[in-house]
């Protein structure tokens, strides 16, 4: 474990060292990845950072090939599965073959473009506010956000939930351990992880 506490919204994502390949060396066709994709990414979409439990469970998760291979030059990594992120299907989408950064190396161009969660910590980029709103904190952020609709409804409720129920854990957990070393709750204390627990139902 590192000492890193656990994390609500974009979890650092790693790559496992390598990907089963034919007995000629190269890969399968992509599908053949999806299990091994949907563990590197935690069985979330990376760009939403919805949990495939959110929003109907696997099938609603796609493959996406994070540089598109619409592209002449992306076509040789249709199917390498370092190219592959797992995404729900709205964001793959609304993500379609944009690729802004074309003509370089890199994923984005400064303003425009996508962050390689295996390259980077995307919580450099993002802050979720405590009302479950998506702030962007530097480009590409902004971009992504409004391609994908991060601002939606329907992720800002999902987001909230999730602090809600870090916080009702948190709070359960507490008092637990203070019930555990005999410091009973009082009334006002009681209240107020019902009330979080209320929330969390409404
Ligand atoms: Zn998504």
């Amino acid at each position: 474990m590192s000492g890193e506490p656990e994390r609500i919204f974009f979890p650092r994502l790693k790559r496992q060292d390598s990907y089963p390949v034919k007995s000629d060396g190269t890969f399968y066709v992509y599908a053949h990845y999806r299990e091994h994709i949907a563990i590197d990414c935690q069985h979330r979409c990376v760009y939403c950072d919805a949990h495939a439990d959110e929003v109907g469970g696997a099938e609603a998760m796609q493959l996406d090939h994070f540089r598109p291979e619409s592209f002449d030059e992306f076509l040789l990594l249709i199917n390498d599965p370092r190219n592959l992120h797992y995404a729900c299907g709205r964001c793959n989408l609304w993500k379609s073959d944009w690729w802004p950064a074309r003509g370089t190396d890199a994923t984005h161009n400064g303003r425009d473009g996508f962050i390689d969660p295996f390259a980077e910590d995307r919580l450099e980029y993002f802050e979720v506010a405590l009302n479950g709103e998506i702030r962007a904190l530097q480009p590409p952020a902004g971009y992504i956000v409004r391609l994908l609709r991060l601002d939606r409804e329907f992720l800002r409720k999902l987001r909230y939930l999730r602090l809600l129920r870090s916080l009702w854990r948190k709070k359960v957990a507490d008092l637990r351990e203070r019930i555990a070393k005999g410091d009973m709750p009082n009334a006002e204390e009681l209240d107020q992880t019902l009330a979080a627990i209320k929330a969390l139902l409404e």
